[in-house]
């Protein structure tokens, strides 16, 4: 989240709330099964509503001081080694589910086996969402499928 606020403010924003929501794993349904829940939810409503008063009752946005983030900098590397994608099975049956759910539009829409691995950030969207089971991980670090 602190390489996100400073991106977002390298853009020109004003960063002046700021939280992190659990979510069910993209990776895999054991961790965080089922949430957000309801207590989750409305945790986040809460942060909304402080969110909004605080940028209400703020005098000066623009002079504020940097919102406090905790977190690591110099930013935390991923260490996979090596760049991978997902691999695709004979099961594709080329319904295109996959590269419309890509945050990160590696799936080509005109193959949608072709995959560029540099933009991948591993996500797993594309094996969650495939309704034919047809995308999985072959990498020594990543097993998915
Ligand atoms: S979602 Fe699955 S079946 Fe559909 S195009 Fe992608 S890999 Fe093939
Ligand atoms: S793992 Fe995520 S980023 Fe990589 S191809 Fe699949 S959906 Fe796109």
């Amino acid at each position: 989240m602190v390489e996100l606020r400073d991106i977002v403010e390298k853009n020109g924003f004003i960063v002046f709330a700021a939280s992190a929501f659990i979510g069910e794993h993209s990776y895999t349904d054991k961790v965080a099964t089922n949430r957000p829940d309801t207590k989750d939810l409305q945790k986040a409503k809460e942060f909304g509503v402080k969110a909004e008063e605080k940028i209400s009752f703020s005098q000066d946005l623009l002079n504020a001081n940097k919102l406090f983030i905790k977190g690591n900098f110099p930013y935390k590397e991923r260490k996979l080694g090596v760049k991978c994608a997902p691999e695709t099975n004979i099961n594709c049956t080329n319904c295109g589910i996959c590269a419309d759910n890509c945050p990160m539009e590696a799936i080509s829409f005109n193959n949608y086996r072709d995959i560029d691995a540099e933009k991948c950030i591993n996500c797993c969207s594309c094996i969650q969402k495939c309704p034919s089971s047809a995308k999985s991980f072959v990498h020594e670090h990543i097993i998915k499928g």
